[in-house]
């Protein structure tokens, strides 16, 4: 800085002001060359901070100002702030220009082949049991049946005893029901959906209900979580013999050819009689292998006429109205109809497995 010592030997302001702004011209000018010679972002920073850092030239002189005659200060200011403003301007405008060629610098670099062949797209599928259910929907809706839903929390009396399952009965052992706060349960089965249209009052009735239902069990054959339809018909005069046509049409209508169905008695609380139903395997084709045990039968579904009880408990009358009522495993129909040995590989959502249903 030479100012100092130039204001010593000042006579008056006005020759200060001739050297202030002789000074800043000078200054301006040399800045200019060090701004345009600046290569890099880094180097241009540096030119700022001698100029206008804490310790910069232009700080420099707009400190000085506060020793200058009282008179002075103003228009000494003014011409330090007006460099200042011009050098701003420059500064910023080499900037702009330094980061335009280094991003043009970057994408020059990272050329891309438009001529390469592009990596292509895997279309995903459905999930079998997606697949299957929806192959279940088609056929009974085909067949005059429509579709209900109902809530996979359920209370007490929904899933159990509207089903003639009162609290004692040895069959809310076989459930192995999550029970929820509340007196709320996962539900076991879809059997309470049967329950919610009976008590809807419109008959007659025909539908399915096909959803998620669970019970604390896990092993090859069994899931905590897996997929039931459930089917009921009620109406003034349904018989056992409708109930055997419908499985029988709808049974060879899935799996696509022609089999054999054995009835075997058995026991549900919600249903009487009731009947388990084995059809012939369709794997061996009756001829007995490792998934049908050797016995060329494959138990399939459980069925029977709706109990009394339970007709009475949904306000319908079962001196008027009969119905029937099957359930079965959309899982198992899946594994059946695809081949698939082992339940948990429906859940495991391992790619190789759900890419062969694409
Ligand atoms: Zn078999």
């Amino acid at each position: 800085m030479r100012l100092p010592a130039q204001r010593r030997r000042a006579a008056n302001g006005s020759v200060w002001l001739k050297y202030i702004v002789h000074d800043l011209t000078e200054l301006l000018e040399r800045a200019r060359s060090d701004i345009a010679a600046s290569g890099d972002l880094r180097s241009l920073d540096e030119v700022r901070v001698r100029l206008l850092g804490k310790k910069g030239a232009i700080t420099e002189q707009l400190k000085a100002v506060g020793s200058l005659p009282v008179s002075e200060r103003p228009a000494a200011g003014q011409a330090i702030n007006r460099v200042k403003q011009e050098l701003q301007s420059v500064l910023e405008g080499r900037r702009a220009e330094l980061e335009r060629a280094r991003v043009e610098a970057q994408l020059g670099a990272r050329s891309v082949d438009m001529t390469l062949p592009g990596r292509g797209q895997v279309s995903g599928g459905l999930h079998p049991v997606t697949r299957t259910l929806e192959r279940l929907r088609t056929l009974f809706e085909r067949a005059g049946f429509s579709v209900a839903e109902g809530p996979e929390i359920e209370d007490e009396f929904h899933n159990f005893e509207a089903l003639n399952i009162p609290a004692l009965h040895p069959a809310r052992a076989e459930h192995d029901t999550f029970y929820l706060r509340n007196g709320t349960l996962l539900r076991t089965h879809t059997s309470p959906v049967q329950i919610r249209c009976l008590l809807e009052g419109k008959l007659p009735l025909r539908v399915i209900a096909p959803g998620r239902v669970y019970r604390r069990d896990s092993d090859v054959t069994h899931t905590p979580m897996f997929h039931q339809l459930e089917a009921l018909a009620v109406d003034t005069d349904i018989s056992f013999a409708n109930l055997k046509a419908v499985l029988h049409g709808f049974l060879q209508a899935f799996f696509e050819r022609e089999l054999d169905l054995r009835f075997r008695p058995s026991y549900f609380p919600f249903t009487e009689p009731s009947a388990e139903v084995d059809m012939q395997c369709v794997i061996c084709n009756g001829a007995g292998c490792r998934v049908c045990s050797r016995t060329g039968w494959l138990e399939i579904l459980g069925c029977g006429m709706v109990h009394p009880n339970v007709l009475r408990i949904c306000g319908v009358d079962p001196e008027c109205c009969t119905g029937y009522a099957f359930g079965l495993g959309i899982d198992r129909l899946a594994m059946l109809r695809y081949g698939i040995d082992d339940l948990r590989l429906f859940f495991e959502n391992d790619l190789r497995f759900l890419r062969q249903f694409n």
